[in-house]
């Protein structure tokens, strides 16, 4: 017989459902929780209208006041409570569908009663179906104030909420954080009256102005909340620089070498940004630096130099790539300038073989690799980071957040913290970068390379293919290389990978005389390397591609871009693509195929690619469109932690909050420390995320 195991322990019974625990699920948990929780809109309950007028307000919710007549339950058409109230000037009717056996008597005749509602004409005459009302005596005066309509969770009422927030304001500490010498020059309102304002608006407010948060206490609420970010990212960057790092104190032998052997001068941008990168590598702080610059701008060449400034000065550094494609090109790229100025160079990814990763993992860990390139493979954590000096995270926006946080941690673990250098082509708009960005540096390579020419865009019907293949067909003879890109199909790997193979065959049939390749990413890292290898090399002249080419190729022959289905992808992803082209001398084409019927959007992004080239346009009017949560995935936008402050109105107070952050940290620490408390509480870790 088998051993009788003792019973668990009964779980305890859920916690009564009191108004503290709904509340809690709002996240109100203190007084000055409570308090700043805003309302989203109003209700006037400050006029009462006569009955006779209250049809004419064009179904606008009113007000009227009168006296119970009659009151019924009725059963035609259906079981319903029919309350006739009136005033001096005419006659209405309440009906509730629904309602409770006690109604009938707190609705006698000879009630007087305040309803609020719709008036329509309906089966009784003028009538409000399902009216707020309240009972109420002659003397009752009316509120002086608007009523906040908050935003509430399931079970929790308005009243109880309201009640709950008024009791809040009774007991919280009103003091204004903030100096007022600040909020003269800002011209802000002080706290108190701004929240009491908020909570009860006066019948004569600017409504308008409250509806689209653009009154004076708004904007006051939006300062507050938008400086206590600001704050608290600030800190946490301050917070870096009194961790550890081994300064890169050298640029010597190899740097000088490197730049000797290219084939090129840097631009300006380049070496602009280079300088501001040297500089913070020699600081005994970790550097933690945005390397922004449109597509084809040359930030890996930057990037190798600060590698460079690493080994020189006797540390590693790693390079980190989001994709096996893009981390191999850099490796044979990087390995090709350094490799034969005597730099020993490692390569990791997750696709090696066991026995391939162990050795690349001994080299990194003994020092010999001295640069080592690979993909987030790299940050595992059997990868240890004891001689890493500086770690370039490409197209560091591809990376998740969770990726993001572990490379940080990694770091964490080491005695000495590892630079950093983050490259993007995705320019961030400026309030963004200054939000979830704040606690980076930001270089901006904002000039192309020159003997660049613009890439034309032109959008084509789906249906002109058989044009398009003959462009395909032309460009091929004139010894240039084509990109023929498919779109991503989210619903289905499998069916994305149907229609790659589907316009491989077709465009293989179609050009019997032109090398056709096919790279997708369902195919062996080997594979895919080796049908890469022969685009590079001039072997295959048109590429069939999934959205796997998006990032960082460089294949400056190719100068003809066709993307089918140009209408399913974002204006992000065609910007990164178009750039694939336009790397080399020749002029570029790139097509944009879309299928009709386009609607609105699609034919916005599609008109924007055709306008302009520029990256940082792009982002702007792609920010235009989606708004900024959706730019970068809400949590990570830096708005998703902003209740009232909106990135793309609010600019300005973004730009005086982080004024005033820098201004406050350094010489006010109380006032830092009171902001915060009230506006963060504990939630401040949160932010840092
Ligand atoms: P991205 O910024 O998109 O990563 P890359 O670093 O891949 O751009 O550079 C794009 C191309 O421009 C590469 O072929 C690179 O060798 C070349 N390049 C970079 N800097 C210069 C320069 N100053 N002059 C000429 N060509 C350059
Ligand atoms: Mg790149």
């Amino acid at each position: 017989m088998p051993a009788v195991k003792p019973k668990a322990p009964r779980p305890k019974a859920p916690a009564a459902n009191t108004l503290a625990d709904k509340l809690a699920r709002l996240g109100l948990r203190t007084d000055m929780e409570l308090v700043l929780h805003l309302p989203m809109r109003y209700e006037d309950e400050t006029r009462v209208v006569p009955i006779r007028e209250a049809n004419f307000t064009g179904g606008a919710p009113v007000q009227v006041e009168g006296v119970v007549r009659t009151c019924e339950v009725s059963f035609r058409p259906r079981r319903q409570l029919v309350v006739t109230m009136d005033d001096d000037s005419g006659t209405l009717v309440m009906r509730f569908l629904n309602f409770y056996g006690s109604q009938t008597k707190q609705l006698a005749a000879g009630t007087r009663v305040r309803a609020r509602g719709e008036v329509r004409h309906g089966f009784f005459g003028d009538e409000m179906v399902h009216p707020a009302y309240k009972v109420v005596l002659e003397s009752t005066p009316l509120p002086t104030a608007l009523t906040p309509v908050y935003p509430a969770g399931e079970g929790l009422s308005q009243v109880a909420l309201r009640r709950a927030i008024e009791q809040a304001m009774q007991r919280i500490d009103w003091h204004d954080t903030l100096p007022a010498a600040l909020l003269e020059k800002l011209a802000l309102w002080p706290f108190r009256p701004a929240v009491e304002l908020l909570h009860n608006p006066p019948p004569d407010v600017d409504e308008n102005a409250l509806m689209e948060r653009s009154h004076p206490a708004w904007t006051r609420m939006k300062f507050d909340e938008l400086l206590a970010q600001q704050l608290s990212l600030k800190r946490s960057q301050d917070a870096r620089r009194t961790k550890g790092s081994r300064p890169l104190l050298n640029v010597g032998k190899l740097s000088g070498a490197f730049l000797a052997g290219l084939p090129f001068e840097l631009t300006g941008a380049q070496q602009r940004v280079l300088e501001q990168i040297r500089h913070d590598l020699r600081q005994p702080w970790p550097m933690q630096r945005l390397l922004q610059g449109d597509v084809g701008s040359g930030k890996t060449v930057v990037a190798a130099l600060a590698a460079a400034q690493a080994i020189d000065s006797g540390m590693q550094a790693i390079l980190m790539a989001p994709t096996e494609i893009l981390a191999d090109q850099h490796f044979r790229k990087i390995a090709a300038w350094m490799a034969p100025l005597g730099v020993q160079v490692a390569w990791l990814t997750g696709s090696l073989r066991k026995k391939e990763k162990e050795q690349a993992r001994e080299q990194i860990v003994s020092g010999q690799a001295q640069l080592i390139v690979g993909t987030h493979a790299l940050i595992q954590d059997a990868v240890q980071f004891s001689h890493v000096g500086l770690v370039i995270v490409d197209e560091q926006h591809r990376f998740g957040v969770a990726q993001r946080l572990a490379l940080r941690n990694k770091g964490l673990e080491a005695e000495n913290q590892p630079h950093q250098l983050m490259m993007s082509a995705t320019p961030i708009p400026r309030t963004l970068a200054m939000t979830y960005y704040a606690d980076l540096e930001v270089s901006v390579i904002d000039e192309l390379p020159p003997g660049r020419s613009p890439v034309l865009t032109r959008i084509v019907d789906q249906n002109r293919r058989d044009e398009v293949i003959e462009r395909v067909r032309a460009a091929a003879l004139e010894g240039r290389q084509v990109y023929w890109v498919c779109p991503l199909i989210e619903e289905s790997e499998a069916l994305q990978l149907q229609t790659a193979t589907d316009s491989h065959a077709m465009l293989s049939s179609a050009l019997p005389d032109l090398q056709v390749g096919l790279v997708h990413g369902r195919l062996k890292p080997a594979d895919k390397q080796s049908v890469m290898d022969r685009f590079t090399g001039g072997e295959l002249q048109v590429l069939v591609a999934t959205t796997v080419i998006e990032v960082g190729v460089d294949v400056p022959n190719a100068s003809l871009m066709v993307i089918e289905h140009a209408e399913r992808f974002g204006l992000s992803q065609l910007h990164q693509l178009r750039g694939r082209v336009g790397r080399g001398s020749a002029s570029s084409v790139c097509l944009l195929l879309y299928q009709a019927p386009l609607g609105p959007i699609a034919r916005q992004r599609l008109a924007i690619m055709r306008e302009t080239t520029d990256g940082f346009e792009i982002a702007r009017r792609d920010l235009q469109l989606r708004g900024p949560g959706e730019f970068l995935g809400a949590r990570q936008s830096g708005q998703a932690m902003l209740r009232f402050a909106d990135l793309e109105t609010d600019q300005w107070l973004v730009e005086a909050a982080r004024d005033a952050a820098g201004r406050l940290l350094a010489e006010d620490a109380p006032t830092v420390a009171r902001h915060l408390a009230r506006w963060l509480g504990e939630r401040e870790d949160y932010l840092k995320a």
